[in-house]
């Protein structure tokens, strides 16, 4: 009998001393300058990463829900309208389009990509459809040639939520850089973390952004002039500060990811009980989550759990059947795919660098326990 290791889910700390060094002198002059909320460090920081995803614009927000709130906002949604997105997602996609007083309209899945299965958006697409907002779940890009080409076509607005999907690439062209207006999170766990709560708005076009400018800050204009009511969803200084500093360190982090995911592969491939993710064609996938599918999530999760191991499901109830939602009344079974794999997906330990003994013992467990 092996001796148990205890596996974490996730480490946020920064283990590398340097990038601790550069965190702390990049806040030190934040403090020193007294530049708190948005200000210079949130400007640098939203020109590099607007640079680095191949947009016009970046807008430094305060989270990723609050991007999701905005960018519905900005593009005018409201009551009586419908955005199509999915119920396998974090719930803030959702909650997002409630708070604009929109029905979110769940379409079904791809099962091996998690993704919005493009072959069922048209059937739900409506008079009173403004929007689609797709998910890029756990790191992989949806199917973006698809969702423009359906866009155009009943002329509706994209939205991407790319909170997962740092540096994830499509066709060459990185997440965010696709939609009308693009989402981030930089949430301490996401692929890019702040040190708090963060997040931001991609965009090409100029009116969406002076907009969202307006939205994030009490639709301020300028000093004492207010042309909308707006909200208080500004990035603060520290923030701006550390995510300047991490971003340097992303396709770095991106690439270990894909190794600890190649490295699982490698493992886990041949065992016919489960499915490892799939990378799709012209995907950079970043696994923000590496996710198996296998007969019983919780089961394993449990069993798991047992020899040391931290594991999750993402998400094991989806939104459509959560009672926050209850008043969309959605029946059991409307969405056979999401509910499926609701049941069957489990989110193995992943960060960058990873030890690969940990991969080897989570994959070690997970055969002994699916073979008994
Ligand atoms: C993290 C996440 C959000 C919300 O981001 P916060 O910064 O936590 O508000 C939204 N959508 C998805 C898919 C996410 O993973």
């Amino acid at each position: 009998m092996n001796e148990t290791m205890t596996v974490p889910f996730i480490s946020v700390k920064p283990n590398w001393k340097t990038l601790k060094n550069e965190i702390l002198k990049a806040l030190g002059e934040v403090v020193e300058k007294g530049d708190f909320i948005l200000g210079e460090f949130v400007e640098d920081f939203e020109k590099r990463f607007a640079a680095y995803c191949g947009t016009r614009y970046a807008l430094g927000v305060s989270s990723g829900t609050t991007a999701l709130h905005l960018a519905l906002l900005a593009l005018g949604i409201g009551p009586g309208d419908e955005v199509i997105t999915v119920s396998n997602t974090f719930i803030a996609t959702a909650e997002a389009i409630h708070y604009v007083g929109a029905r979110p309209i769940f379409v079904d899945i791809d099962r091996e990509t998690y993704t919005i299965d493009c072959a069922k958006i048209r059937d739900r697409i409506s008079e009173r459809t403004k929007a689609i907002l797709p998910v890029h779940l756990y790191g992989q890009v949806c199917e973006m040639d698809k969702l423009l080409e359906i866009a155009a076509e009943y002329d509706l607005k994209i939205i991407e939520d790319a909170c997962q999907a740092h540096g994830a690439e499509y066709k060459g062209k990185k997440a965010g850089s696709f939609g009308d207006l693009a989402c981030f999170s930089f949430y301490p766990t996401k692929n890019l973390g702040a040190i708090g709560e963060a997040g931001a708005i991609l965009t090409n076009n100029e009116d969406l952004c002076k907009k969202i400018i307006m939205l994030r800050n009490h639709g301020q204009v300028q000093k004492d002039e207010h042309h909308l009511i707006g909200y208080n969803a500004r990035m603060s200084g520290i923030q701006g500060a550390a995510l300047t500093v991490k971003l340097d360190y992303l396709d770095r982090w991106n690439a270990q990811r894909r190794q600890v995911a190649n490295q699982y592969n490698k493992f886990l491939d041949s065992f016919q009980k489960i499915a490892t993710p799939v990378e799709a064609d012209y995907r950079k996938h970043t696994y923000h989550l590496y996710v198996i599918q296998c007969p019983d999530g919780a089961q394993l999760k449990n069993r798991l759990a047992r020899e040391g191991i931290d594991t999750r499901q993402h998400y094991p109830k989806p939104i459509h059947l959560q009672k926050a939602f209850s008043h969309l009344h959605h029946e059991e079974g409307s969405l056979p795919i999401t509910e499926d794999v609701t049941k069957r997906v489990l989110s193995l330990p992943m960060h960058p660098g990873l030890p690969s003994e940990e991969i080897q013992y989570v994959s070690n467990a997970i055969r002994k326990h699916l073979s008994d």
